[in-house]
């Protein structure tokens, strides 16, 4: 069963415009999928629509075999989300925001601080786990961002442009952060528009542009053919 089936996909907005003119992919369980295109390309839409932050017009999904549109909640509860900006109480420590997100989703607090140790260790921000969050290098906000993501213990996590705008140091610093979530078993989808992102992390990749789909399959396979 895939973690994330996609039948074809439409999305029309009300501006007309076609941002998904029928997508349809398939993420195996334990994979590390890019979905590569320029902006404009139609990928924080699909995000959207995966993560039900935006309705579809027209397809279906489903996460390791639970439907959207039918079983939302249980669908929802299966996946982490990264968003693209920082969007945590900056004048909170971290060991609190994950503990607090954690308590949001119904995690009991014993358990709770214990996730927050690991994924703090996991993100390299143990020693930070109590300083004001305001005072985090820019790496080290983004790697937070991702270990939030993962006190509900996803099985699949999904980030929009996770390093867009930020230097090479701070995407290496994401790139193991992201290489040990998966090590470990968590199916991840990233969005990007760096080739090289995709090529570092990723073992399958869909190439999108202008709302379709125009290559898909094996990292390898694919570079080969540019
Ligand atoms: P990408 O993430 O690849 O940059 P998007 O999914 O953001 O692409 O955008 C795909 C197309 O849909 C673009 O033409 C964009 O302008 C348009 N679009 C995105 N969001 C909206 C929205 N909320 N309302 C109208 N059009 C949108
Ligand atoms: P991204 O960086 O993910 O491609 P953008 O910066 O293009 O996104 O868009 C930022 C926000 O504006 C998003 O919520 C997107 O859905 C929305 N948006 C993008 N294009 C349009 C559009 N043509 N009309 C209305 N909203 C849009």
């Amino acid at each position: 069963m895939p973690a994330l089936c996609v039948r074809a996909l439409r999305k029309t907005y009300d501006n007309r415009v076609q941002a998904l003119k029928g997508v349809s992919l398939n993420v195996a369980p334990g994979d590390f999928f890019a979905l590569l295109g320029p902006n404009g390309a139609g990928k924080s839409t699909l995000i959207g629509i995966v993560s039900s932050l935006v309705n579809l017009s027209e397809g279906s999904v489903s996460i390791f075999g639970t439907d959207l549109a039918t079983q939302r909640e249980a669908a929802m509860r299966l996946i982490g989300l990264v968003p693209q900006e920082l969007n945590f109480n900056m004048f909170e420590k971290p060991i609190d925001i994950l503990v607090n997100y954690a308590g949001f989703y119904g995690v009991p607090r014993a358990v709770a601080l214990q996730r927050a140790e690991e994924e703090l260790k996991r993100a390299q921000l143990w020693e930070k786990a109590n300083m004001m969050s305001r005072t985090l290098s820019g790496g080290m906000k983004r790697r937070l961002m991702i270990a939030r993501a993962m006190m509900t213990r996803p099985r699949l996590l999904i980030l929009d442009e996770p390093t867009a705008g930020v230097d090479i140091e701070i995407r290496r610093g994401m790139w193991k952060t992201l290489r040990e979530i998966n090590a470990a078993g968590t199916t991840i989808i990233l969005t990007t528009h760096y080739l090289e992102e995709a090529e570092n992390l990723c073992r399958n990749l869909a190439i999108i542009d202008q709302g379709r789909i125009v290559q898909q399959g094996p990292m390898k396979t694919l570079l080969a053919m540019l």
